[in-house]
């Protein structure tokens, strides 16, 4: 079992730490928030009183930070975990943030012969707490193999996207089609029930038909259709609508930065920011129905 550092214990690197001291690893943690650290000190977890701390005698260092200007500044520069850290450390980041500053982290391990790879993750808070998630990888080949015995104590599909940044590459594009096929699951549910039919069974015949999708099938977004779903429960997340904002502006970013014409994804960012103009940040990202619902 392996000596782990784990920084940023929030809604995910929280339950993500904890399953790794499940799995029998020894994991030290580091969080700016005093509260975070200690519900991890009750779940088995060292506590360090610093990022840099944390890392000592690590065989793998992962990260779960909110944003890539917190990434950067954890493992960058002269006081950066990287200067500390040598050959024999893997680093994982799992955070969502811009390929370019995955890119330039994980040059700048390279040039340490530090193993690095921005894992970014898709299945949410619910999905970190059971061990579920799902890992985009992006790294060398020998740091992904080195690296599965570890994530696998956190996740259930673990993939290698491609060298440094693909991970984050890998998850715009879900998140960007993710996006799209929620907006186009609400249209067609809120045509239907404007011409009278049941929104249940029209979802039925969609997913029978060639219109099936991941939001219809496992998160419709009607009310009522779907009895566990956010839109069943108040639009209550679930997935929010801010993070969701988030993911697309950085989907915007790779796909400006090499030239796509995504005029799909556009539409659906103005539509998330003007969910979140109209102070619905905090809500479910299904809420998007209710957009269409305000347009007689
Ligand atoms: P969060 O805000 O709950 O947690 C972030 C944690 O990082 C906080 O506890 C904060 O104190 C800590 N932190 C910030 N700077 C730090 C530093 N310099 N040193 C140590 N700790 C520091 O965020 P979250 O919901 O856990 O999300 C983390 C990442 O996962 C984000 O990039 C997010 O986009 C991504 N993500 C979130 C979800 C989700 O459903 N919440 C799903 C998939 C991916």
């Amino acid at each position: 079992m392996a000596q782990v550092g784990f920084i940023g214990l929030g809604n995910m690197g929280g339950p993500m730490a904890a399953n790794l001291i499940r799995a029998g690893h020894s994991v030290t943690v580091f969080d700016l928030s005093q509260a975070a650290c200690q519900q991890l000190a009750d779940a088995g977890a060292q506590v360090a009183t610093s990022a840099g701390e944390a890392v000592v005698g690590a065989e793998y260092v992962i990260s779960m930070l909110p944003a890539g200007k917190h990434v950067a500044s954890v493992y960058l520069g002269d006081d950066g975990l990287l200067a500390r850290l040598g050959p024999e450390t893997t680093v994982l980041d799992c955070s969502t943030i811009d390929a370019a500053t995955s890119r330039e982290v994980g040059q700048a391990a390279a040039a340490l012969g530090i193993g690095f790879m921005d894992a970014p993750v898709s299945g949410g808070v619910a999905a970190a707490a059971a061990g579920t998630l799902a890992f985009m990888c992006g790294g060398e080949a020998a740091t992904f193999e080195k690296a599965r015995v570890i994530l696998s104590g956190m996740g259930k599909n673990i993939f290698h996207a491609g060298p440094a940044g693909a991970g984050q590459v890998a998850k715009g594009c879900n998140n960007m089609l993710l996006a799209i096929h929620m907006i186009g699951t609400c249209e067609a549910l809120e045509m239907g029930v404007r011409n009278g039919l049941d929104p249940a069974v029209l979802s039925e015949i969609m997913l029978a038909s060639s219109g099936r999708n991941w939001s219809l099938e496992v998160y419709n977004p009607y009310p009522g259709v779907m009895e566990k779903a956010p839109a069943s429960n108040g639009y209550k997340p679930g997935f929010m609508v801010d993070l969701m904002a988030k993911d697309l502006g950085l989907a915007m970013d790779i796909a400006s930065q090499s030239g796509v014409d995504n005029r799909m994804g556009q539409l659906a960012r103005e539509l998330y920011t003007r969910l979140q103009e109209a102070g619905m940040g905090q809500q479910d990202f299904s809420s998007v129905l209710t957009l269409l619902e305000q347009k007689n």
